[in-house]
């Protein structure tokens, strides 16, 4: 893994959004990406009963609809019940998700590790 430049401020927008909106079994994970122009989009997980949907895919569908789809970054993190946070890699189906919708994106791991979404799933199958 390489450093990535300004991701110390997606990160604190993705503790901000799920520190607002956390509830306890209904969210608790907050994503935060960067578009190429320059906007940032937040998303928080949501849990159901059948499914959960996380908070990555929430901040792209916002991008989405804005009409940003061109995601340069994006990082995930999780709250836990004491306040405090921690890193929160991408599921397998948010792999999938960045790999078709954003290959070039940088996702962030920590303050100074990141990785290509092209790269977090091989061989990914096409349709
Ligand atoms: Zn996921």
């Amino acid at each position: 893994m390489e450093k990535i430049g300004n991701a110390d401020n997606l990160i604190k927008e993705a503790k901000s959004i799920i520190d607002l909106r956390y509830k306890k079994g209904a969210h608790s994970v907050g994503a935060a990406l960067r578009t190429k122009s320059g906007k940032i989009y937040t998303g928080i997980s949501i849990k159901g009963l059948k499914l959960d949907l996380c908070s990555e895919w929430t901040a792209i569908g916002r991008a989405f609809v804005e009409g940003e789809t061109e995601i340069e970054s994006i990082v995930a993190v999780h709250r836990k019940e004491d306040g405090t946070f921690e890193f929160f890699p991408p599921c397998g189906l948010c792999r999938e998700l960045l790999t078709k919708y954003c290959p070039d994106a940088l996702v962030i791991f920590s303050e100074n590790e990141f990785k290509k979404a092209s790269d977090l799933l091989p061989s990914a199958w096409k349709r």
